[in-house]
């Protein structure tokens, strides 16, 4: 396996090894959620490149960057054993300068949810995927669920930039318990824990109510507020693909969105119905 942090070297690497390349980035601090991207990357392509970058530009003044989860050698370590052939480990300022040209997220969909909330935050994931899309080059970049919004942002960027690359769409990966890892999750108490599991717990309900005929998502929505008390919910929201709102439930067209704070930590999750 190899560890590459020179952006031309990483370019002269993948050109001339002329092979199918997949490509999943992350901001390390790997998980299962991570190698289950990795493994489905690593079924349907020749070269696997995993990138470990905490990107700066989608952390908003106050947030968690400073003390965002860094743990290089186990990534590498998880990396070598899922069989990778590049890590690609750049420092900022291989991937930015000083004055720099960047993506906005669009009006409607890159200002709702976590667009709200972190108003920015999507320009910095755009403007970085863009970059790493421009310095891989891969055939198939693999991508969370459980990241529902930036899924549906960086789709939209390469189908509106005619980026030549094919957007892999990976389930949630969660623990037995329901909770879906997240690299967030260490901050957790003990305590905290426990109290996270109302997220998921709350998405199982609209999904058993579904099962039960109730499509009004106002209704859904009330139960599932109920069930998260007394966590402080960013939002509770049920969308068509489109990141539309729904007043009703459409089967095989619905995302259900919670995000809240456990303690100071904001974790979010969602189905697919
Ligand atoms: P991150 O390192 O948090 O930027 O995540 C890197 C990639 O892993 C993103 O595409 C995430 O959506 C994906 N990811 C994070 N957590 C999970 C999970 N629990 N299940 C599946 N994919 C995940």
């Amino acid at each position: 396996m190899k560890i590459i942090s020179n952006v031309n070297e990483l370019k002269t690497y993948l050109k001339k090894e002329k092979k199918i390349i997949g490509f999943v980035p992350t901001m390390g601090a790997l998980h299962d959620g991570h190698l289950s991207l990795i493994k489905t990357a690593r079924k349907e392509c020749e070269l696997l490149v995993v990138s470990i970058f905490v990107n700066p530009t989608q952390f908003l003044a106050g947030e968690d960057l400073d003390k965002y989860p860094s743990r290089d050698d186990a990534d590498k370590k998880i990396c070598k054993l899922a069989g990778v052939d590049v890590v690609f480990l750049p420092q900022r300022s291989d991937i930015y300068g000083d004055d720099e040209v960047s993506l906005n997220a669009p009006n409607v969909r890159g200002f709702v949810l976590e667009g709200a909330t972190r108003p920015g935050h999507f320009d910095g994931v755009l403007t970085v995927v863009n970059k790493l899309f421009n310095i891989v080059n891969p055939d198939n970049a693999y991508f969370g669920k459980k990241d529902a919004q930036q899924l549906n942002l960086i789709s939209l960027m390469v189908k509106q930039l005619f980026l030549d690359v094919n957007i892999v769409a990976v389930d949630t990966v969660r623990e037995s318990d329901g909770l879906a890892l997240s690299s967030r999750n260490i901050y957790l108490s003990k305590e905290e824990r426990k109290e996270a599991l109302k997220i998921s717990r709350s998405l199982y309900m609209a999904s058993k109510m579904v099962q039960k005929k109730v499509y009004d998502t106002h209704e859904i929505k009330k139960v599932m507020s109920e069930i998260l008390e007394p966590l402080e919910v960013g939002y509770i929201e049920i969308l068509n693909r489109e990141f539309e709102v729904l007043d009703n439930i459409e089967i095989g067209n619905t995302i259900v969105l919670v995000e809240a704070l456990v303690g100071t930590t904001r974790l979010l999750d969602n189905i697919w119905l």
